[in-house]
């Protein structure tokens, strides 16, 4: 199985990611969201392949705050979730937060998940590489937990994920991806709801996973959606143009 037909299986309706952020912008414009009012909130890995999302939605957005944390994982906390929401502009009152949330995964050309080079690196290499190395851990029966505050972001990502995993089962890289997506969208979700006053400002949410292919990195859309004067409204987002056939 491919890259191309990888993709089409394990995540049917992915885009490419310059698609998706157009797509989320262009959901929420009529909502009353634009550049000029509204700041973007960006929770990503630290990977650097993940960067080109972060940098398409900042050229689309302006500015944005950095959430990110190994995995995507979000770490920063009320103070952070407080300090992006104080920078916002405060259009007539109003103040407008577009948060977006991803862990990412790599597929090769072969179709072998995981897997992705990097230019000017010779051999193979891994993506997410913190969640493969937590795999890696449970897969090897002996897990190191507890606060090691000379690894503070690994050592949270698996107190954290380790909620969310059945005892004695293992998850392969992909399903790993998957509860570290539903760890994300949990947290974010707590934190929106410990920090935001949804009487007074307005924000969406664009969660999914951030797939680094072969030759572009693909965004699978999950839960998405806008609270405008209070009110959700689930945000449905399409592949645009000829999607993979472009490829
Ligand atoms: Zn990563």
């Amino acid at each position: 199985m491919n890259f191309e037909q990888k993709l089409k299986d394990k995540f049917p309706g992915a885009m490419p990611e310059a698609d998706f952020v157009i797509k989320s912008f262009e959901a929420i414009f009529p909502l009353g969201f634009s550049a000029i009012n509204a700041i973007a909130c960006v929770g990503l890995c630290r990977d650097e392949i993940t960067l080109p999302l972060s940098d398409a939605i900042k050229k689309t957005w302006g500015e944005s705050f950095n959430f990110s944390s190994l995995a995507g994982m979000l770490f920063l906390g009320k103070m952070g979730f407080l300090a992006a929401q104080h920078h916002s502009p405060n259009e007539e009152g109003k103040e407008r937060y577009v948060f977006y949330a991803f862990p990412h995964i790599a597929i090769d050309a072969e179709g072998e998940v995981g897997r992705c080079e990097r230019s000017g690196r010779h051999g193979q290499s891994t993506a997410c590489g913190a969640l493969f190395s937590f795999q890696k851990e449970m897969e090897g029966g002996k897990l190191r937990l507890g606060l090691d505050f000379d690894d503070v972001e690994q050592s949270l990502l698996k107190i954290r994920l380790l909620q969310e995993i059945h005892y004695g089962q293992v998850p392969d890289l992909l399903e790993l991806t998957q509860v570290t997506l539903k760890v994300i969208q949990t947290d974010i979700e707590r934190m929106i709801g410990l920090t935001v006053d949804s009487s007074k400002n307005d924000y969406a949410v664009f969660t999914g996973i951030q797939i680094h292919g072969p030759k572009m990195n693909y965004i699978w859309p999950d839960v998405c959606y806008s609270v405008v004067n209070g009110t959700k409204q689930q945000i449905m987002l399409k592949a645009i143009k000829k999607g993979l056939e472009e490829l």
